[in-house]
């Protein structure tokens, strides 16, 4: 789960980074009085899941709560890669000296965390790093942890004085508690400012929260924005099922990420376009596979749905009660096609027979038979 900038900034408060007094604000009335309650310069920032807002139009700053409310209503009209701006931060604005970057990211190769540091953040960070990689200094946090000397020896060569050593060092060492506490994927400070009084402060707050530690973090939930997901996603999530929409229209519910990786290729073999990519998992739970259909269900373009079922620790008994519970509970408007076999598979097709249902046992004709009954409802 990513943050939005203001969710970073509330995170990084609590671990004592230094950042401005803000508030989001959904409308330009309130972008108005957040301004005039903060008062003097502030800068309006558009809260969206992606990087670049600066260069888009989306960061401004106003100089009374009026021009803060234009400034909000221009922002909020904007969509910035392909995301509408929902709402804005308004936070008192900084006078920026420098502008550094300050990182720590998981480094999956080498299996540790990374920190990452220069002396040229801002708005072209991406472009320091293509043309002058050397120009961001990178070291590997180790296993025990995070120390006060390395902070401060990472900072030394960047910095003009110690006074702004210790600050920064305090900056990433506290980043760092951030990063490892809240289970962070990534935890940016981009720009990590240095104003012309000589304090440092975080302007920017870019944090990616890693959704398998999910569990552990209640907090988490009040995080997570409705609009940043779709019903299917939310009953994925909650059912604890992997669910990824796609942009065709066969509609796949498989058990095991090999078998639906498998079962797309074929569905596309075939000539045919899967709807999504959808593990049910290992389990035997009859739940499981309503929710599936549901969330298969939610999804318009889907016109056939295939059932890829090889029973191993998953019994096929239980998929076929899943599957003739939920078509009781809520009938198909869509041709549905079962594959099954392994564990219980005669059971299941008892089951399935009983109710009027059949399957096959193999992948291949299921795979064609579906294609050609989403086919058939498109024509
Ligand atoms: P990003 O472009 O999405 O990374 O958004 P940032 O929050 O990093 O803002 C982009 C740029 O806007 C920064 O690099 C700053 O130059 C500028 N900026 C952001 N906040 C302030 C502020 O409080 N005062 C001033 N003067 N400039 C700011
Ligand atoms: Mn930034």
């Amino acid at each position: 789960m990513n943050l939005y900038e203001y969710q970073g900034k509330e995170l990084f408060a609590r671990y004592g980074l230094p950042v401005l007094p803000g508030q989001v604000a959904a409308t330009p009335d309130e972008a108005r009085d957040v301004a005039a309650r903060i008062g003097g310069t502030v800068v309006i920032k558009a809260q969206v899941h992606a990087g670049g807002r600066g260069k888009a139009g989306g960061v401004k700053l106003a100089h009374s709560p009026d021009e803060a409310y234009d400034k909000a209503k221009d922002i909020l009209a904007l969509t910035i890669k392909g995301l509408p701006v929902r709402r804005v931060l308004v936070a008192q604005a900084a006078d920026i000296g420098r502008e550094l970057y300050c990182a720590i990211v998981m480094d999956r190769q080498k299996k540790l965390p990374l920190v990452m540091i220069s002396a040229e953040g801002g708005v072209d960070i991406e472009e320091v790093a293509k043309t002058a990689p050397d120009r961001i200094v990178k070291w590997h946090v180790p296993l025990d942890g995070l120390r006060p000397y390395q902070a401060r020896a990472l900072f030394q060569p960047l910095l003009p004085d110690g006074k702004l050593v210790s600050q920064a060092a305090d900056i990433l060492l506290k980043l760092w508690r951030v990063y490892w506490d809240a289970d962070c994927s990534l935890a940016e400070i981009n720009p990590l400012a240095v104003t012309p009084e000589g304090r440092v402060i975080a302007l920017d707050a870019k944090v990616s929260l890693d959704d398998n530690a999910e569990f552990r973090h209640r907090d988490w939930d009040g995080w997570r924005d409705p609009d940043d997901e779709t019903a299917g996603m939310r009953m994925a999530r909650e059912m604890g099922l992997s669910y990824v929409k796609l942009e065709g229209d066969v509609g796949c519910i498989v058990n095991g990420a090999g078998l639906a990786m498998a079962t797309m290729d074929l569905i596309k073999h075939y000539g045919g376009e899967p709807a999504n990519f959808l593990d049910i998992g290992g389990s035997s739970n009859p739940e499981k596979v309503t929710t599936a259909l549901k969330i298969i269900t939610s999804d318009s373009r889907v016109r056939a749905i295939l059932f890829n079922i090889f029973g191993g620790i998953t019994r096929c008994d239980d998929v076929a009660n899943g599957i003739v519970k939920s078509l009781k509970e809520s009938p198909l408007d869509v041709p549905l096609v079962i594959r099954l076999t392994g564990t219980n598979e005669e059971l299941a097709r008892k089951i399935l027979s009983d109710h009027g249902l059949s399957a096959t046992t193999s992948m291949d004709e299921g795979v064609r038979a579906v294609i050609e009954k989403a086919q058939e409802v498109t024509a």
